[in-house]
């Protein structure tokens, strides 16, 4: 009997492997049904009809990112997505929460290299009055004096503790800053607060004309709606709007192909463990290697079972966190390789175990197991993205905008499921190469001779640098069960003869994951003005891993994010 058994099992085991993938690979998506437009003035609009929630997502995509940041006024794109908050011909300041958030939606927006968005859902009989929102800041934003400088105070405390507070803020930024000799995504989003302060009023109001107008503009409307009203109601608001003649700049800069490695030593301050960052140029995200470039950043950093997990954490214990990622774009992309040491590691530890790592790719073909796993998980982000209507529009978005082809959202899920160990093994030899290289370490800086009591005037010193673990009980529900410590990040204590300055804390409860990216950050206490930003710069902090027993664990608790503010009035908002 038991031989019998076996026998039907190792039968099964025959058929089902190679139909394993041959099912994955037939996974059909119902394509979503997408119907195109163009108004006289220039704005495309794409909408879905989607009648499985009585609720409705908007999107407006302007073509304007942080690479057409004018020329010593870099952080322009995002100060924008700011501004877009303020007030409007008809609209009052933030109403674009009351009009979403008081009706049980939700709205937010986006900065990218390439592209500026804004998103809404609400319940779809809310659709025209949002149409109608959508339109009016388009059109009639008020650039004045009072919102230009009340959202640059705001973006620049943003670059305090997005950059400069956490322990690898700085190391994010300089990756951006090295990779790129001379295209303008060299300079990060957040900007330079150097070019902040030296805006005018003039260059605001120019960068708005140049950019947000209907020609430059993608409207997504995706949801329960009557195709007829929503067409009408778009001619009703978005139709009005002039295309202005003037052309839209665009950057026409090509970045180099790199001809030998190039390596940096980056420092910040109180980095607890040094990291080392490689990165290699990429084609644009367009390009039909970026699907094999996705499949191989899946293989090599997704999750504990991917190979610089097992290799670097695990088997090595050379670092404490590895990763990789395809940083891609509608111009050329970066893959950047990280790993954060293990203690008493050295970068020159980590970045040969890296560099060995992406050898054994270009020797030898990955596995048919490893390929399936990546593609599936792959495949199904892609489709839990598109459970949503909200989903369903960015996957339209990002098809029309970076890959410049919106009808690729129906094509992108099979293009994927096309990729085959040899694509993988062509492309890491032909991009991942010794001249394409760019190597950063980023250690801690030599500690400073003790202050005299101006730590102030340097924001980086004023923020929190210190981060403090302790083991604590907390609700393990929460957490998922793996392990529940508590986290706290408290700002380092000003010297007691230091010159007094406006300070305001924002106080956070934050879910830090596994792989020390922040899950969830909810302001519980501080000025109502700045809570926002302070969740959206903590949303980006890296924290190092917490290690219970060598095993990575989820943590909460709470952050203290400190603001040092202009002047007291400020700090009563
Ligand atoms: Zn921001």
């Amino acid at each position: 009997m038991l031989r019998h058994k076996v026998t039907v099992l190792l039968l099964c085991a025959l058929v089902f492997a190679p139909f394993a993938r041959a099912a994955s690979a037939q996974t059909r998506v119902p394509p979503i049904s997408l119907k195109e437009r163009t108004l006289a003035n220039g704005l495309k609009v794409y909408s879905a009809q989607e009648r499985s929630s009585p609720t409705v997502a908007i999107q407006v995509w302007y073509k304007v990112g942080s690479k057409d940041d004018p020329p010593s006024r870099s952080g322009f794109a995002h100060l924008f997505e700011h501004l877009m908050f303020k007030s409007a011909r008809n609209l009052r300041d933030e109403q674009m929460d009351r009009l979403t958030e008081d009706v049980g939606g939700w709205n937010n927006a986006s900065t990218g290299n390439d592209v500026t968005n804004y998103y809404e859902v609400v319940p779809s009989n809310y659709l025209e009055t949002l149409l109608w929102a959508e339109a009016d800041r388009m059109s009639g934003l008020n650039v004045n004096e009072t919102n230009f400088h009340s959202e640059r105070d705001v973006v620049k405390e943003e670059f305090n503790t997005s950059v400069l507070a956490p322990p690898y803020g700085r190391l994010f930024y300089d990756i951006d800053k090295d990779s790129y000799a001379v295209h303008p995504y060299h300079r990060p989003t957040i900007g330079s607060k150097e070019d902040l302060d030296a805006a005018t009023l003039e260059d605001v109001r120019a960068f708005h004309s140049t950019f947000y107008r209907p020609d430059n503009a993608i409207l997504i409307v995706v949801g329960d709606f009557d195709q007829a009203q929503l067409d009408g109601w778009i001619d009703k608001y978005f139709g009005r709007i002039a295309k202005p003649t003037t052309p839209i700049p665009r950057v026409t800069v090509q970045e180099p192909p790199r001809t030998a490695e190039k390596r940096y030593d980056e420092t910040g301050p109180n980095v607890p463990l040094p990291a080392v960052a490689i990165t290699y140029l990429t084609p644009p995200a367009s390009s039909p290697d970026a699907d094999v470039l996705r499949v191989a950043e899946s293989i090599l950093s997704e999750g504990e079972s991917s190979r610089l997990y097992q290799s670097l954490v695990y088997n090595q214990q050379v670092a404490q966190e590895a990763f990789g990622q395809a940083d891609l774009r509608q111009g050329p992309g970066i893959f950047v390789f990280g790993a954060i040491l293990a203690s008493d590691k050295k970068p020159a530890d980590a970045e040969r175990a890296l560099l060995a790592e992406l050898k054994k790719m270009q020797d030898a073909p990955v596995t048919q197991a490893e390929l399936d796993k990546a593609v599936n998980q792959l495949v199904a982000n892609q489709l839990r993205e598109r459970e949503t209507n909200s989903g369903k529009a960015f996957a339209i978005g990002n098809a029309a905008a970076i890959l410049g082809d919106a009808s690729r959202v129906n094509t992108d899920i099979e293009h994927l499921q096309a990729v085959t160990a040899a694509d993988i093994q062509r492309v890491m030899k032909k991009y991942f190469t010794d001249t394409n290289r760019v190597v950063i370490t980023y250690t801690s800086e030599a500690p400073k001779p003790a202050s005299t009591g101006t730590a102030e005037t340097k924001p980086s010193s004023t923020t929190a640098d210190k981060v403090a673990e302790s083991a604590a009980p907390c609700d393990e529900k929460k957490t998922g069960g793996l392990g529940c410590f508590k986290l706290s990040y408290e700002p380092p204590a000003k010297p007691a003869d230091a010159k007094k300055t406006p300070e305001a804390d924002v106080i956070l409860d934050v879910v830090v994951d596994e792989q020390g990216n922040v899950e969830r950050a909810k302001a519980k206490s501080g000025p109502k003005a700045l809570r926002k930003t302070a969740e959206e710069a903590v949303m980006k902090w890296k924290f190092s891993p917490t290690l219970v027993s060598g095993r990575p664990v989820k943590v909460e608790g709470t952050v203290t994010v400190k603001f040092v503010l202009d002047d007291e009035k400020a700090a009563a908002k």
